[in-house]
């Protein structure tokens, strides 16, 4: 079946007591078992829960993976994998990724005596020369974040594969709409829910999909003994938005690609980042990699100074301030001072994330309204 049809009704068979034809939100912590020790499909909620499963088994479908692990937030999937790593491991990963995995990786991890090394993964021959003996992951996101850069899935399964090191991919911003890494070669893909696979603002959740069985038995062992599961009504919602994501992510990634091209036409407007765009340093790469658009995320830079910046996200209407992204409301948010606050001054300005960058999460109203909301705010920064 295609990914739409899936989408809809894979974990989603009608429930056998009633005929309902969504399934219920089953919210009991603990079940009771047919004998002392005999196997049962369910005993502790910790461990696993049908609503959770439900999510888990659409998720993995979608991904192209053999399981899913569902989890509180986007961060505690992110940390449920790198919990695979010892002390004495090394790290790779990117330079323009998420704050919050920044923060995780070179504050948290880096106590626990797991090194990491940050490069330009756009970069396959900087990838190559960071590994080392200890290396034992690659951690890499399709689109960056907030420059929008475009990392070479392929190319990277090439190199983990010759390292004989697992390759994650945090796919949150490109979704299984537009990119499977797993089908690629990569091991793990994490999303946090929160953002598309929720996709109304309404949810904090994480999940990770394993390429292989035995790696998504190993995930959910750590899960259970950590125990940062996803609870069952943010499964249930997880559930019913990824009926609508393929709907949601096309038509988003069409608005944001008409913006990104009105945005580079507006005189006070020095640069935009969106892979979409010809002029976009990974474009070609974009091309052969991403189906059906390039994302609805969009990042800019204005003439002037930060405070002009400033006055243009507290300007618009429609785009509300606030991070987070991937909803049907559309965001926008300056990355130095909000979500990228974790990265240090020097290291946010080394790798190109200006004080003056402004970051669009493009939702799914009107595009002529949003245009007409950030002609707006522009002339009103002026
Ligand atoms: C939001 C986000 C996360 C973290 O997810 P939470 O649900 O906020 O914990 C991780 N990676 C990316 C790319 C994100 O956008």
């Amino acid at each position: 079946m295609e990914f739409r049809t899936r989408a809809i009704h894979v974990g989603q068979e009608p429930d056998p007591t009633s005929g309902a034809v969504v399934p219920p939100v089953h919210l009991a912590s603990t079940y009771v078992l047919p004998s002392a020790t005999g196997p049962a499909d369910y005993d502790y909620a910790r461990t696993g829960s049908p609503t959770r499963h439900a999510f888990e088994a659409v998720q993995a479908s979608l991904d192209g993976g053999e399981r899913a692990v569902a989890y509180a937030s986007g961060m505690a999937a992110t940390h449920g994998v790198t919990m695979l790593l010892k002390p004495g491991d090394h790290l790779v990963t990117g330079t323009d990724i998420y704050g919050g995995s920044w923060r995780l990786f070179n504050n948290v991890l880096a106590e626990q005596g797991i090194t990491v090394s940050a490069v330009d993964t756009t970069d396959l021959e900087a990838v190559r020369s960071a590994i080392r003996d200890e290396t034992r992951m690659l951690w890499i996101e399709p689109i960056g974040n907030p420059l929008l850069s475009v990392t070479d899935v392929a190319g990277c399964v090439a190199i983990a594969r010759d390292a004989g090191i697992l390759l994650v991919a945090d796919n949150t911003l490109a979704t299984p709409v537009l990119c499977r890494p797993l089908e690629a070669g990569a091991d793990i893909v994490i999303h946090s829910a929160t953002k598309y696979i929720g996709g109304h603002s309404d949810l904090l959740g994480g999940v990770a999909v394993a390429r292989d069985a035995e790696l998504g038995t190993r995930l959910h062992w750590l899960q259970n003994a950590t125990g940062g599961v996803m609870g069952p009504l943010e499964s249930f919602l997880c559930c019913r938005g990824v009926k609508t994501l393929e709907l949601r992510v096309l038509a988003q990634s069409a608005t944001a690609a008409r913006l990104a091209q009105w945005l580079g036409q507006q005189p006070g407007v020095c640069r935009v980042h969106y892979p979409g765009l010809a002029s976009h340093p990974g474009h070609a790469v974009a091309q052969r990699q991403f189906q059906g658009g390039y994302g609805a995320m969009v990042s800019f830079e204005i003439d002037g100074d930060v405070a002009a910046a400033r006055r243009v996200v507290e300007e618009t209407r429609l785009f509300q301030l606030a991070v987070s992204l991937g909803a049907v409301e559309s965001l926008i948010e300056l990355p130095a001072v909000m979500s990228h606050g974790a990265y240090a001054p020097e290291a946010r300005r080394a790798v190109g994330i200006t004080d003056g960058l402004i970051r669009l999460s493009v939702g799914l109203e009107a595009a002529a309204d949003l245009e007409a909301d950030l002609a707006a705010a522009l002339a009103a920064a002026g």
